[in-house]
């Protein structure tokens, strides 16, 4: 399979998905993940790029493309983005495109989730991921992933954006809070230090 994952920032992928993508490398799929912005007022761009690199690098993504489009214009939608979207997810031609959930306190996810949503029209199977930061109660997952495995490999993933080292979310007790929550209330499995990424699904053909 083809997986494609879109994110605004820099660190949104590998928050709210890094072991589902490090699973699907290891079932495997091949990873593609497409980087909206590089940040604006959160750091350096040039450094949010090496550190978006690396991250990619550990989760074995098999290509990063950084779009780096202006913050500003992504809080609403724009036919234009809309475009440059739909032209990289049609050249890669996933089988399944995942983004941010429209149920977010972030303007710019709720934007890029509409956006891709759009773009991605024509893919079989789209789905939300959860945004520690920012995903808000209406979130509603209805999909699961057991990441047990994988939570070594997404925190790295995580602590490769050494310049959001700082924010209270990024650290690793407060990722495998919310995973182990996700996996108990996902009824995933028995294992009371199970880990689990959660989804909502859009649309999901077979
Ligand atoms: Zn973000």
């Amino acid at each position: 399979m083809k997986i494609v994952s879109v994110g605004s920032h820099p660190d949104d992928v590998e928050l709210g998905m890094g072991g589902t993508l490090t699973k699907h490398k290891d079932c495997g799929d091949d990873t593609f993940v497409i980087l909206c912005t590089l940040g604006g007022v959160s750091g350096d761009p040039r450094q949010r790029e090496k550190e978006a690199l690396e991250a990619a690098r550990i989760l074995g993504v098999k290509k990063l493309r950084i779009i780096n489009y202006p913050i500003s214009k992504l809080n609403t939608s724009t036919i234009e983005f809309e475009k440059i979207m739909k032209k990289i997810i049609d050249e890669i031609g996933p089988n399944r495109v995942y983004t941010h959930s429209p149920f977010d306190y972030h303007q710019v996810h709720v934007g890029v989730s509409k956006m891709v949503t759009r773009a991605a029209n024509d893919i079989d199977q789209i789905l939300f991921y959860e945004t520690i930061s920012s995903t808000t109660p209406e979130f509603k997952p209805n999909a699961f992933v057991d990441i047990t495995k994988q939570i070594n490999t997404k925190i790295r993933s995580v602590k490769a954006h050494k310049s959001q080292s700082n924010r209270f979310y990024i650290q690793p007790n407060i990722i495998k809070s919310l995973a182990n929550t996700r996996y108990v209330w996902g009824k995933v499995g028995t294992n009371p230090k199970g880990l689990a990424e959660s989804f909502r699904i859009h649309k999901f053909i077979l």
